[in-house]
């Protein structure tokens, strides 16, 4: 059997959030959602359904910049903000950031003081906006181990999940969270796109 963990950046926002957590409860299939601190501060009852469903989160940072254009400072605030809105509805804050526009490097990184997650397969919503193309996409490339980045923000994803969750679970996929992924061996100053691929930063 393969191992998949599907990825939901950018969220959570009304509508296409609430769908896709539908279609996973649905499923019986957990995830994992990158949150945007922002929308948290905006929707937070949406993230509470999101932990009461128990999917597993990430910080996507405060206000989405790419954090490579920022001061260390700027790195921490946008990573400590993060946390605050979150633990306030959940209790808990990430354990792991994915950089916005997987913009990361060593500085970044170490600023950040906990583990980065990128992907290993882009499902191209954020580009294709088109439901079939992301299907296509998932259909052709995915592989074991692969970490697959969406965006709980496009309707194309929120439509067409149910086929994506039918292909993977028909070709033997078995979905995990991210911390499931790496057994919660997850270090900082790592980088991990998929289960096969960590990076060390110096
Ligand atoms: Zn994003």
């Amino acid at each position: 059997m393969s191992k998949i963990a599907l990825t939901f950046d950018d969220g959570p926002v009304p509508g296409t959030t609430p769908t896709i957590l539908k279609t996973l409860r649905a499923a019986g299939i957990h995830a994992t959602f990158m949150l945007w601190g922002e929308h948290v501060q905006q929707h937070p009852d949406i993230l509470k359904q999101a932990y009461q469903d128990g999917h597993a989160f990430g910080s996507h940072t405060f206000s989405h910049r790419s954090l490579t254009e920022l001061e260390d400072q700027q790195i921490k605030q946008e990573l400590a903000r993060t946390d605050q809105v979150v633990m306030q509805v959940i209790g808990d804050k990430p354990q792991f950031f994915r950089p916005p526009y997987g913009n990361v490097d060593a500085r970044v990184s170490h600023a950040a003081g906990r583990p980065a997650v990128t992907w290993s397969l882009d499902s191209e919503d954020w580009k294709s906006h088109d439901a079939v193309l992301i299907l296509a996409r998932i259909v052709r490339l995915a592989q074991d181990g692969d970490i697959v980045l969406m965006h709980d923000i496009q309707p194309a994803t929120a439509t067409v999940l149910p086929q994506v969750i039918d292909f993977l679970q028909a070709n033997d996929f078995h979905f995990v969270t991210i911390p499931e992924m790496f057994a919660g061996m997850m270090e900082p100053d790592c980088l991990y796109r998929s289960q096969n691929s960590i990076e060390k930063f110096e």
